[in-house]
């Protein structure tokens, strides 16, 4: 998900934004407009500026609730279904989570009955024509809100009634499990709305129906494979039979263990076994379409902060360092000795033959 960018930080969460939201924001606006004109426009100009703001709290709903249990929200991005407050862990225990999860529909429906206060009425009619400006600002505000708050809480990922689903199904099962039938879930009514959207002929709720699906499925995942994480130690993935360079070898060199090996990635150790970096496949072959001399020295092509492992580390660190791009993460012993590396094709054949 890098489809988004950045516009600050308030209350100690990055507030991201990610384009799908924008597609929300033009489809509101231009159907106001060809119906009513530059006033229309105008008007939910503010009204999507208001709901925007709406989305925010309801963000911040879940960001201090989190913080409540002493975890951070390093960031937080917006998307046409509500927005992700993307915690720094999830809690341990469930029921946290279920109130971490509830905050933000809880915000959106506090937002509604303060709206109703000052005056918002609620004539089913014109939820119909919650994009044009007919049933005037307040009353379109009050509607969204309370849209916002019972969309979230479709008990399916990757909504918040998602998590609370999940977090029920904790008291009866593993997570793992849990995860994939609230993701089931979610998938199904990805499905639903598809066809929805399709028969109707609304793209956006097709678009929601493309997201909800892959949000689905990739929470699942990540559940899988920090599970696996957290069994595996860093000595059981790594690659422990492999073809090293060494420091005064050259790029001719490097080019010949690729061809003669099916290794990505090479080390480069020094005679004592000591890791200098990682001369990488990509990196050479861009050296050699530069016409770079094959005699200069493979360490000049060399990524040399390179993340280190002990033996009985957990896989946990090993895919921090890979998100965070490194080419390949070191296991070496307590002397330094390099013993062997993990990449991140070796962690996808560990997930097929333990994942499940
Ligand atoms: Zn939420």
């Amino acid at each position: 998900m890098t489809w988004s960018f950045s516009l600050g930080r308030i209350l100690g969460s990055e507030l991201r934004v990610h384009v799908t939201f924008f597609l929300l924001l033009a489809w509101v606006g231009f159907a106001a407009y060809s119906s009513g004109g530059l006033a229309a426009a105008v008007e939910n100009l503010i009204f999507v500026l208001a709901l925007f703001a709406c989305v925010v709290a309801h963000e911040f709903g879940h960001a201090l609730m989190a913080r409540r249990y002493g975890i951070k929200t390093p960031d937080i991005t917006l998307l046409p279904i509500g927005g992700l407050a993307r915690l720094e862990r999830m809690p341990e225990n469930p029921m946290q989570e279920v109130w971490v999860a509830l905050a933000g529909p809880a915000v959106n429906v506090v937002i509604w009955v303060l709206l109703v206060l000052l005056g918002a009425g609620m004539p089913l009619e014109t939820l119909a024509q919650i994009d044009s400006t007919g049933p005037g600002l307040l009353n379109r505000l009050a509607y969204v809100n309370l849209l916002l708050a019972a969309f979230n809480m479709i008990p399916a990922f990757p909504m918040d009634g998602g998590r609370v689903f999940r977090a029920l199904l904790c008291l009866k099962m593993d997570r793992v499990k849990a995860t994939r039938v609230a993701a089931l879930a979610g998938q199904a009514v990805a499905v639903g709305f598809g066809f929805l959207g399709l028969s109707t002929g609304n793209a956006l709720l097709v678009l929601i129906a493309v997201f909800v699906f892959v949000a689905a499925n990739a929470e699942s995942q990540d559940v899988t494979m920090r599970s696996v994480a957290r069994r595996v130690l860093a000595r059981d993935a790594m690659i422990t039979e492999f073809h090293a360079l060494s420091p005064d070898d050259t790029l001719a060199t490097a080019a010949q263990a690729v061809i003669h090996t099916t290794q990505h990635e090479f080390p480069v150790l020094s005679p004592d076994g000591k890791l200098q970096g990682f001369v990488t496949r990509n990196r050479l072959f861009a050296a050699l379409a530069d016409e770079t001399p094959r005699s200069n020295p493979a360490t000049s092509i060399m990524e040399p902060d390179i993340p280190k492992v002990r033996l009985t580390d957990g896989l946990e660190a090993v895919l921090d360092g890979l998100h965070k791009g490194a080419p390949a993460i070191a296991v070496c012993t307590a002397a330094g000795a390099m013993v062997g590396y993990i990449t991140r094709e070796n962690i996808g054949e560990l997930m097929v033959l333990n994942g499940r």
